[in-house]
């Protein structure tokens, strides 16, 4: 036990929300993904897809803030590029490069048509750490900080979804509650912030929904409890499979198997 600690120390030398939110999906998944470090034997569309839109508007927001807004076009090229560095692709449900590129077309001019110009951004892809006492720092980027004309500012998390959400999983949002978290190392009070999910619609017709929240003391101090609770769990070997449809995407399903 005390080598197996050693190995998930060295192999830890931060935490992040895309760890926490793999250890609660599939405990074993994780294992195979950040202990073992077996590389995924594939990647679905799903994943190149959403991380090629998030790329394009984090490109459209970073030009807002130096005040050189892009056109459509421009963001259409930083989803190809993203798509040019994806490898083995694996496509699911029909889909195929161009049906998703003509689907990334339709949301890209959605979303660029959908951004509040009151708004002022003051932050893109901003990093934070967190300290954590006897736990290696949590850390992250927050996709977009805005700040309004009355004085008000936003943390935004920006999604891709096939479907709306509904505000309670909104208000239990826990990239949410991680930024409000990461707020108080970059010397904002969270309690008077407003936190807010730009849900980019993949449906049919392409739509942008955004949903506004707040977080509390409670919400943070119990987002602490779950990052001990994990870490916990990653130090004590608790690596299971938590078998369900998601397994149909998973990309360590023969590591899975051979358990
Ligand atoms: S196949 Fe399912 S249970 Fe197995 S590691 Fe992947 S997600 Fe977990």
């Amino acid at each position: 036990m005390e080598l197996a600690k050693a190995v998930v120390q060295t192999t830890h030398d931060h935490l992040s929300y895309s760890q926490i939110y793999c250890y609660l999906g599939c405990p074993l998944q994780y294992r195979f993904k950040y202990v073992d470090d077996i590389p995924p034997a594939f990647t679905t569309a799903a994943l190149v897809f959403g991380s090629a839109i998030h790329e394009a508007a984090a490109a459209f927001h970073q030009g807002r803030l130096e005040a050189e807004p892009l056109r459509v076009d421009q963001l259409l090229d930083v989803y190809r590029d993203e798509w040019r560095r994806a490898e083995r692709v694996k496509f699911l449900n029909g889909d195929n490069e161009n049906t998703l590129m003509e689907k990334a077309r339709n949301m890209l001019s959605v979303f660029h048509d959908s951004v509040d110009s009151g708004s002022q951004v003051i932050g893109v892809e901003e990093f934070f750490e967190i300290p954590l006492g006897g736990l290696p720092p949590f850390q992250g980027y927050i996709d977009l900080i805005e700040e309004s004309h009355d004085g008000c500012v936003t943390l935004v998390d920006l999604k891709t979804a096939s479907k709306k959400l509904s505000q309670s999983n909104v208000d239990t949002n826990l990239q949410l509650t991680a930024y409000a978290l990461a707020t108080e190392s970059m010397g904002f009070n969270p309690d008077d912030l407003t936190f807010r999910l730009d849900v980019l619609l993949k449906t049919k017709e392409a739509g942008m929904v955004r949903y506004e929240t707040r977080r509390t003391a409670d919400d943070r101090h119990r987002f602490m409890r779950l990052l001990y609770s994990v870490w916990n769990g990653i130090q004590q070997e608790v690596f299971f499979p938590r078998q369900d449809w998601g397994c149909i995407q998973c990309a360590w399903a023969k590591n899975c198997r051979d358990w």
